[in-house]
């Protein structure tokens, strides 16, 4: 082979946004071969701490990205409150961005990204996209439901952000009116939940594809507070919950991490929602799979083969750390034996994603205390499931 057809590694990576998940990029980028530069919103970003270069600049200001770009070989995020239109402007000229502008338009808008999976053939739950609660087809949508919707503003919402359960018609045109005024609104049918699943798919350069076993994501209050693996899936359902990640991955086809989020229900499987870089549902990979996602997608933006996503252990639990009324103790968190506590090096603020525990095993019910323990200890307001 000629040194020119020779797949090139780009080694230089530019993440937009500066949470916890470029701070686990960060950690995994010495062992992928990797360096990255990271454009934060401010100094003391979680990343900050992990990552070589900062530039400090807004994610969607188009000086402060073609200064990230003029840095690196290639652009990737960890966030999607980004601008398509500059994103695809600098793309035209050149810049490449993993996942592309075009893929990521499938995480940064909730009704495009509905809409497309419909059109696709791909389930998801009844829903309609409205821009206004005059929206003449509003009240015949309301009406064939069984009960309330659940109202999302498509854009900028997270964690629960965004995502209203209003409990009767009144409630439902005022939360509608209310984020209609910031762009399109998805409401949809309020599904009775049996499970929330997630699956991880990882996309390379070159189109092979990876998948990480389908694991149970626990919620409170709409915020993930658990992820267990194996999930409580029957196989027929795990089945149902592959062939749906296939269809997503090759619909999308986003470079890097892709992590599809589940709804089941007695009826069968429904795709909630797609994200186009790691997540929260995959940071028990870090010790619990010989790869972990933050690894993974390095290797996927950075041209690199991928790496097996074969979990080490039979079980495993990760806690979500949500800051309580009172700061917790991180040593008490650590006292706790045999488990893996990730602090983001966040202050401290209720409500606020501090860290997560990992606690792995042979048999499903120790790594489960073992992780609330901790959690506990760190001083997590989160429930057990
Ligand atoms: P976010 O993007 O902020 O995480 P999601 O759309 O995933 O928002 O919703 C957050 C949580 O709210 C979900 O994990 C689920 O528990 C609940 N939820 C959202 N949509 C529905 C629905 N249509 N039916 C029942 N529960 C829902």
């Amino acid at each position: 082979m000629s040194s020119a057809t020779k797949p090139t590694v780009s080694e230089r990576i530019g993440v937009v946004g500066a949470g916890q998940l470029a701070r686990m990029m960060g950690e995994a980028a010495r062992d992928v071969g990797v360096t990255i530069t990271l454009l934060a919103n401010a100094p003391d970003d979680s990343a900050v701490a992990t990552c070589s270069t900062v530039l400090v600049g807004a994610a969607n200001d188009e000086l402060a990205l073609r200064e990230l770009a003029s840095a690196v070989d290639v652009i990737t995020f960890d966030h999607e409150l980004v601008d398509l239109e500059v994103l695809g402007k600098l793309e035209a000229e050149g810049v490449i961005l993993r996942p592309s502008s075009e893929a990521l338009r499938y995480a940064v808008d909730k009704a495009f990204q509905r809409q497309a999976l419909e059109a696709a053939g791909i389930a998801v739950p009844r829903f309609l996209v409205v821009r206004s609660t005059t929206d003449e087809r509003l009240a015949s949508f309301l009406d064939e439901l069984a009960s309330p919707p659940v109202v999302k503003a498509a854009r900028g919402g997270y964690d629960g952000r965004g995502v209203a359960f209003p409990s009767n018609r009144d409630e439902t045109l005022e939360v509608i009116d209310e984020m209609s005024r910031a762009g399109d609104v998805v409401v949809e049918e309020h599904l009775q939940l049996t499970e929330e699943v997630a699956q991880l798919v990882v996309r390379s350069v070159d189109g092979s594809v990876v998948f990480y076993p389908v694991v149970s994501t626990v919620q409170r209050d709409g915020m993930c507070v658990e992820v267990h693996y194996p999930s409580d899936l029957d196989e027929k359902a795990t089945d149902e919950a592959f062939h749906l990640s296939e269809s997503v991955a090759s619909l999308i086809r986003g470079v890097g991490v892709m992590a599809i989020e589940y709804f089941v229900t007695d009826d069968g499987v429904l795709v909630n929602e797609v994200a186009l870089r790691p997540h929260n549902s995959g940071h028990w990979t870090i010790e619990g799979t010989l790869t972990s996602q933050f690894a993974q997608h390095l290797r996927a933006v950075s041209g690199q083969p991928l790496a097996s996503a074969t979990p080490v252990t039979s079980h495993a639990t990760m806690v979500n750390v949500v800051g309580a009324d009172l700061p917790g103790s991180l040593d008490a968190a650590r006292s706790v034996g045999d488990t893996f506590v990730h602090d983001y090096g966040k202050s401290w603020r209720p409500g606020r994603k501090l860290g997560h525990v990992t606690a792995l095993g042979d048999e499903p019910a120790s790594p489960h205390v073992r992780a609330w323990n901790s959690a506990r200890a760190y001083g997590t307001v989160t429930r057990e499931a």
